[in-house]
């Protein structure tokens, strides 16, 4: 790990993030947990890895022949917290990892304690590396920027600086959080959003209106949802969402893509 600064944007090239999962909390039918692949020109880097996601991961960078396995492609993974929701597919990896003879450990970004949560802290194929609020790393392509966030363990926001801008990853939060925690300039926030207004309150995640709060607080243009309870309709959470946050607002899907270029996000028309 090292504590250079982030690097800045470079004209021309992008990022892609790929949505694994965006369930939020439990899975719901043909749904998966919280996972996004972002992908640089050579980097490839996960953010988060939830139930459901290692399976979509390997249709992306895998094969039926195996010969490409998506650890093999991988270049870190990054756990925002202890809760399972957002780990229990780096088990899948793990033991990929060790069967396929990866070349070299998979380092993995975590708060202090995540791994022995995951009974996974000795594994051969995995390199923990333990950060926390403030921590600044590189990977390839990519700087990583950590914040805490309101969220009853110790659970670690990220900014992803990389050649097609800056995207914020919100991981788990309440409303007594701020983008800025991350740094000025974030092109694109990926938010959590787990409900409506109806259920406001509840301690450690947002309703689409508090996020679209949080949202309009920082400069960002564009604001990504997720982590959606499955059992609130995603027409209602964005409809909070854009009433509050005067940019672009879109709702995750599992599968959808999002292209981040000179600062800008594109979709796939998902
Ligand atoms: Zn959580």
């Amino acid at each position: 790990m090292n504590t250079s600064p982030p690097t800045g944007t470079r004209h021309g090239v992008d990022t892609t993030l790929v949505v694994l999962g965006c369930d939020g909390s439990w899975v719901g039918p043909h749904g998966a947990g919280s996972g996004y692949l972002l992908r640089g020109a050579h980097t490839n880097l996960v953010l988060d890895l939830g139930p459901g996601t290692a399976g979509r991961l390997a249709g992306l960078m895998g094969g039926p022949e195996a010969r490409a396995t998506p650890t093999g492609l991988l270049d870190g993974v990054v756990i925002t917290h202890r809760h399972a929701d957002h780990w229990s597919d780096l088990h899948s990896l793990a033991t990929e990892a060790s069967l396929t003879g990866r070349p070299g450990p998979l380092p993995v970004f975590a708060p202090a304690g995540v791994a022995e949560t995951t009974g996974l802290s000795g594994h051969r194929s995995l390199s923990w590396q333990v950060v926390g609020s403030g921590s600044l790393c590189s990977l390839g392509e990519f700087s990583l920027r950590f914040a805490r966030t309101d969220h009853g363990p110790e659970t670690l926001a990220v900014r992803v600086t990389g050649p097609g801008g800056s995207l914020g990853y919100s991981a788990d939060t309440g409303p007594n959080w701020a983008w800025s925690t991350l740094g000025e300039g974030l092109d694109v926030l990926l938010s959590e959003a787990s409900f409506t207004v109806s259920e406001e309150g509840f301690p450690g995640h947002l309703s689409g209106r508090q996020a679209g709060q949080l949202a309009e607080r920082s400069n960002a243009g564009t604001m990504i949802l997720t982590h959606r309870w499955p059992t609130v309709a995603a027409a209602d959470v964005l409809v909070e969402a854009g009433e509050a946050f005067s940019g672009t607002v879109y709702q995750a899907e599992t599968g959808a893509t999002y292209v981040l270029k000179d600062g800008r996000v594109t979709t796939d028309g998902h």
